[in-house]
């Protein structure tokens, strides 16, 4: 997707902190943090959003989760605990079309979100 801000991310054609690289997946630091530890943990190849999950692809999405429990416990943050959010969709809040995790962490979460 020649026009994904995240495939534009995974190419090194926008600038992103990385905090984990692996031959399927990124992790980096979101733009505007909305906790002290704000992570966006995406897969490398191009897929819109929770709704194109499908048997060819679901494996990624086991290894984005092994991925974000290291990416907790390398941040400092798995004991006291983090939110993982995907947002799907315009009603969910996705804002960039390309599926993505935050981990959320570091301050005290409320719930539930507005
Ligand atoms: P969504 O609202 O789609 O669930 O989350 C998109 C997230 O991407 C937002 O938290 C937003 O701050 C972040 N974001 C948008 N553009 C960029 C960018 O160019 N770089 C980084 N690091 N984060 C971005
Ligand atoms: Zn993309």
């Amino acid at each position: 997707m020649s026009d994904c801000i995240f495939c534009k991310i995974v190419k090194g054609e926008i600038p992103a902190k990385k905090v984990y690289e692996d031959d399927k997946v990124i992790a980096f630091n979101d733009i505007s943090p909305q906790s002290p530890i704000h992570i966006l943990v995406i897969p490398k190849n191009h897929i819109s959003s929770a709704n194109d999950i499908n048997d060819e692809n679901k494996e990624i999405i086991g290894h984005i989760f092994s991925v974000i429990s290291n990416i907790a416990k390398s941040e400092g943050i798995a004991d006291k605990g983090y939110r993982i959010v995907n947002n799907c969709g315009e009603d969910g809040g996705q804002t960039v079309s390309h599926i993505h995790f935050h981990i959320l962490g570091g301050r005290q979460l409320q719930w539930p979100p507005g």
